[in-house]
């Protein structure tokens, strides 16, 4: 069963990327529901403000530092890039339970990789775990260019 966090969140993607990552959650949940975990999708498209924010987080503001994104260079600001989170009762597993997380997180890895999906499990300088994302090829620069001249509509980025 999909939460209303999930459904808005899937909702708030560029239409062509969801395409893509929609049936990776479906993959997603059967792969967990064997092992009584459930996944959400706990974050979407982020708007450039809310990326300012983050990214405060553990330099201008109180906090430990969660992203190495500026505005317009996290793949959130495209809506190209879904986090995700997995629960087992209740509790959530990548806060409470990290190691477990992340062993669930390689395998969910493979899944993705097969849809052509990238994980940033695999990024060298700093791994997210819980983020997934669909670049159509893209560079960081290209997709800020065409935002800056399509009137930031992320639905005409790709
Ligand atoms: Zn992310």
């Amino acid at each position: 069963m999909r939460t209303k966090r999930t459904i808005e969140n899937l909702g708030s993607l560029n239409k062509k990327a969801a395409a893509k990552l929609e049936p990776f959650i479906a993959q997603v949940e059967a792969f967990l529901a064997p092992k009584g975990v459930t996944v959400e999708v706990i974050s979407g498209l982020r708007s450039w403000a809310a990326q300012a924010a983050l990214y405060a987080s553990g330099r201008t503001k109180p906090g430990r530092i969660v992203t190495k994104a500026r505005p317009g260079s996290s793949w959130h600001n495209y809506g190209l890039a879904i986090d995700l989170g997995l629960f087992k009762g209740g509790i959530y597993l990548d806060e409470k339970k990290p190691a477990e997380a992340d062993k669930l997180y390689a395998e969910i890895g493979k899944i993705a990789a097969k849809l052509g999906i990238e994980w940033a499990g695999t990024w060298k300088s700093f791994t997210e775990t819980p983020h997934f994302q669909v670049t159509f090829g893209l560079s960081l620069a290209q997709a800020r260019q065409k935002m800056e001249s399509n009137g930031k509509d992320i639905q005409k980025l790709v």
